[in-house]
């Protein structure tokens, strides 16, 4: 594991984002928010990423009673699989959650299930380990345009159906940012070539709906952010060009599952299509590094991505 000071940095606006290294370095981020001396957390790793948040806060002089927010911007595990584990640490946070993922915090078999459903058990063990419940007195359910208060501080939780019906944005308007969770895709510094950075969404099982998911993005870009934080990976800019790419890409990945739908093979055209279809986007956005590099970063991305396509093809 790296040290800690490697695994933080630090961006405008109060807000550190802190590397939890699930899967891999750089692949998911929980963001410290600071205003006024109090804090609060966007998303949270897994329960083996409790270690960290906590030394994190150590480091940076923040005190445990002084976290008032745990913010999880949907119950998929890679954002709030730690979330309980870090509630039993923080005497004052809530616990801010979509109202269609309350129960699934309080009780969180049924995430449990789908996750192993998903990763396969050996995977999910190794990612996920033990996830612990929040007692339902401690969450505060996000209707659509909720507003709270961090510090001095103003935000907005938005509902943004289309990677999860049970997903929220976060809109900080005063400091023109956005915490996006998996709502704009994933963006990993791996990927990026002179400063800038390439993007493609997720569309996990098993909510995908990609004209809900670009109408997201739509949402997000009414607010006129500067910056927009993603849990996979930190601080893009350059939001025009990157909402435009994402919701194309969207769209490429719902037709790819249409060409394939009534495929006898489905399973592997599908993977083999989108794996070659994010490659050809590396090309042409100047990535050099070869196959083995980008099947070592996309490979279970890919894998997930499809298995949303065909949970969202089948449904349809
Ligand atoms: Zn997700």
């Amino acid at each position: 594991m790296t040290a800690l000071a490697d695994r933080l940095t630090e961006h405008r606006a109060g807000i550190t984002a802190i590397d939890v290294e699930l899967g891999r370095p750089g692949m998911a981020a929980s963001h410290l928010v600071v205003d006024s001396g109090r804090a609060a957390f966007v998303d949270t790793g897994a329960s083996h990423s409790l270690p960290t948040l906590l030394a994190t806060l150590e480091a940076k002089g923040i005190d445990r009673s002084a976290v008032d927010w745990v913010l999880t911007t949907h119950v998929h595990l890679d954002h709030a699989g730690g979330a309980g584990a870090l509630m039993r640490e923080l005497p004052n946070a809530r616990c801010a959650v979509h109202p269609r993922g309350a129960r699934h915090l309080s009780d969180p078999s049924r995430l449990i299930a789908g996750s192993r459903a998903v990763f396969g058990e050996e995977r999910y063990r190794a990612l996920y380990g033990e996830i612990l419940p929040i007692d339902p007195a401690r969450l505060f359910v996000a209707d659509d345009g909720a507003k709270i208060t961090l510090g001095d501080r103003a935000l907005e939780l938005i509902h943004t159906p289309g990677h999860a019906l049970h997903h929220y944005c976060i809109v900080d308007e005063a400091n023109a940012l956005v915490f996006s969770g998996d709502t704009f895709g994933l963006s990993y510094r791996d990927f990026d070539v002179d400063g800038r950075a390439f993007i493609f969404p997720t569309t996990t099982p098993v909510h995908f709906d990609p004209e809900a998911l670009c109408r997201s993005v739509d949402r997000l870009m009414s607010y006129a952010p500067r910056s927009i934080f993603l849990t996979h990976y930190a601080e893009v800019t350059e939001l025009e060009r990157l909402a435009r790419e994402v919701k194309e890409r969207v769209l490429a990945f719902a037709d790819l599952g249409a060409r394939h739908r009534d495929a006898l093979d489905r399973s592997s055209k599908l993977r083999h299509g989108m794996f070659a279809m994010i490659s050809d986007r590396l090309d042409a956005h100047g990535y050099a590094r070869d196959g083995g590099e980008r099947h070592r970063l996309l490979d279970e991305d890919v894998e997930i991505n499809c298995q949303g396509i065909e949970v969202w093809l089948d449904r349809k």
